[in-house]
């Protein structure tokens, strides 16, 4: 379990204890307020019950002339009787009488229990052993005397707090007898008992409210580091999910630079960075463009997550191109949209100019998704790593092209060489005798070359040549190819179409060849004619090397019968015997040029 996850439990269930605690406290208060101070208050009265007791007996005993008398005999003479009837109204005490060491009643404010004896347990355990007792209990209103009942009615539920102080006589150690006093507490006890309660309700509100404030600090103190608990957890999710984006972008961009590695054609190439580029910057819609041959273009190669893909764009076009480095729109206070990016909506995007050994060989356009252009710079770095790595392949895709191209191609013309030549009329042989398919072989050989070297040098001979060369390029069609096997020599492999075709292809190349005008320096070169010999499969060999040898033999014939002309291979391959083609004869070059 996450640790800032249990720690933020604990801080939850510190809380409610707090509040629980608080609550209790507040309960314990509540209680203490209404019960706490009855107990102390008696405890407080009895206390000053019992000293007020001691100056009541004083005054008692000072009042009387015959004090150890009266009680020694239990009668009382009646000035002493006059001076104790005074005591109730000064003092607090309603009721008292005075008893022998037997429990007589010799004197009392209630006259009728006078002759009465105490027969309380307490007062020969307690009283008659030199022990005050003290006693206090509520009793009905009307046994209080001097209680003015006629104010209120009477009311047998009214009652009242009264003390009772029975106090011992002792002289020398013996017991004289007995007062037994009995004062209403009351107003005191209830004025006290109120008091207790205020000051205990003020304290425990005191209490309370520092309790309320503590509890309040650290519910915030609680609260504070919840939330940083929280912010650090939401933190750490971000990090992960962020290096778990992170991780799946590595694993991602390997995987698109194995499979870059092993692109033969750019086609290939484009194909899969689009696949790659969708699952990469899910966020970003995008297109590929590349040069051209002629630089001056940039053809649309591949785009995803709906990007789009225009035909072809002016290098001129795009800032990032112009300024030779990644555009960034939308980053900036002033700033300009590419025009290729129109119609512009006022999305962000980049311009990566992709470079390729150091020369700039396209450009990548990321454009943000229509929702997500907040946060659509964060893909820049990956991006371009992504541009560069596409820069990469299309530099390796090219450079085996060309090296490709050098193996298989003549450095002068372009044309395909021997070597390829071979390679691909084997193939074309094999795939036609599989589909039974015809194919055409034209053997093709510029007249009188030497000639033309000596009367106008070799480089006037190369532009002759390459001025050729692309004549018949251009009358190759799909499959078919032109080679330039050596010299001033050249073949063209036609498959798929008819004997009758191909010499009509032959002669229109012809006508074509002796139409061609060379400029060298100044002036116009002499025009040039080419001789060619047709063969063709199956009827003229199955292997290679016997078409080819038919078509040699047919274009010797095509020499011999005087150059600038088509000669199909005699039926069967035979030598010498060649079949007169139906073609148009021009005149051989000398004679034109005696004619
Ligand atoms: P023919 O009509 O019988 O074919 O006569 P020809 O002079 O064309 O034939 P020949 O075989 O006697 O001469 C071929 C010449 O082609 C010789 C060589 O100087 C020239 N040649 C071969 N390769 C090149 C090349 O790459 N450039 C140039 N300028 N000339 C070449
Ligand atoms: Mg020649
Ligand atoms: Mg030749």
């Amino acid at each position: 379990m996450n640790p800032s996850f249990q720690s933020g439990i604990a801080d939850k269930i510190r809380s409610m204890t707090l509040i629980l605690v608080l609550i209790a406290a507040a309960a314990a208060s509540g209680w203490a307020v209404i019960a706490v101070p009855e107990p102390i208050v008696d405890r407080m009265l009895e206390s000053d019950v019992r000293k007020q007791a001691i100056h009541w007996q004083r005054r008692v005993i000072l009042h009387m002339h015959q004090v150890e008398e009266s009680f020694k005999t239990g009668t009382i003479n009646a000035q002493d009787a006059r001076m104790l009837s005074l005591l109730p109204e000064e003092s607090d005490v309603y009721r008292y009488r005075l008893l022998t060491s037997s429990g007589g009643i010799f004197w009392s404010t209630r006259s009728e229990e006078i002759g009465e004896y105490d027969t309380n347990e307490f007062f020969t355990t307690q009283i008659a052993r030199g022990e005050t007792y003290y006693n206090h209990s509520t009793l009905p209103a009307y046994e209080v005397d001097g209680f003015p009942l006629q104010s209120t009615g009477f009311d047998s539920s009214l009652t009242r707090e009264v003390a009772q102080v029975f106090f011992p006589l002792m002289h020398n150690g013996h017991f004289d007898g007995a007062i037994d006093f009995y004062t209403d507490i009351t107003e005191m006890r209830e004025t006290f008992i109120y008091r207790a309660r205020m000051s205990l309700a003020v304290l425990t509100s005191i209490a309370l409210l520092a309790m309320t404030i503590a509890v309040l600090v650290v519910f915030k103190a609680n609260r504070q580091r919840m939330n940083q608990l929280k912010a650090r957890a939401a933190k750490d999710q971000e990090v992960m999910a962020s290096q778990m984006q992170l991780a799946r972008e590595v694993k991602l961009l390997g995987e698109l630079n194995e499979w870059l590695q092993s692109c033969r054609t750019l086609d290939e190439l484009f194909k899969m960075v689009s696949e790659f580029m969708g699952h990469l910057l899910p966020d970003a819609e995008g297109s590929i463009y590349v040069f051209s041959a002629p630089r001056d273009i940039l053809g649309g190669c591949a785009s995803w997550n709906g990007g789009s893909l225009k035909d072809h764009i002016q290098p001129d076009e795009c800032w990032g191109l112009r300024r030779g480095r990644t555009y960034e729109f939308g980053a900036s206070e002033v700033e300009f949209a590419c025009a290729h990016a129109a119609p512009h909506d006022g999305r962000p995007y980049f311009c990566f100019p992709i470079l390729a050994h150091g020369e700039t060989v396209g450009l990548m356009h990321l454009r943000a998704m229509p929702a997500r252009a907040g946060d659509f710079t964060t893909c820049k770095p990956l991006a371009q790593m992504c541009a560069e790595q596409i820069s990469m392949a299309i530099a390796n895709v090219r450079m085996r092209d060309q090296l490709h191209d050098q193996s298989v191609r003549d450095p002068l013309t372009g044309l395909f060489n021997r070597r390829h030549m071979n390679e691909s009329l084997r193939k074309f042989l094999s795939n036609s005798e599989l589909n039974c398919n015809r194919l055409s072989l034209i053997a093709i050989d510029v007249d009188h070359f030497k000639k033309f070297n000596d009367n106008h040098g070799h480089d006037a001979g190369d532009k002759v040549l390459r001025a050729v060369s692309a004549a018949l390029e251009k009358a190759c069609d799909g499959d078919e190819i032109a080679c330039r096997p050596g010299g001033e020599e050249f073949t063209l492999i036609l498959p798929g179409i008819t004997p009758e075709d191909a010499l009509t292809r032959a002669e229109l190349l012809r006508q074509a060849v002796e139409e061609i005008t060379v400029r060298y320096g100044d002036k116009n070169l002499p025009r040039i004619t080419i001789s060619a010999g047709i063969a063709h499969f199956p009827a003229h060999g199955l292997l290679p090397q016997d078409l080819l040898r038919a078509a040699d033999e047919a274009l010797y014939a095509a020499k011999a019968k005087g150059r600038n002309q088509v000669c199909p291979a005699s039926r069967g391959n035979e030598r010498g015997a060649l079949e007169d083609s139906s073609k148009t004869q021009a005149p051989p070059e000398d004679q034109r040029a005696a004619g």
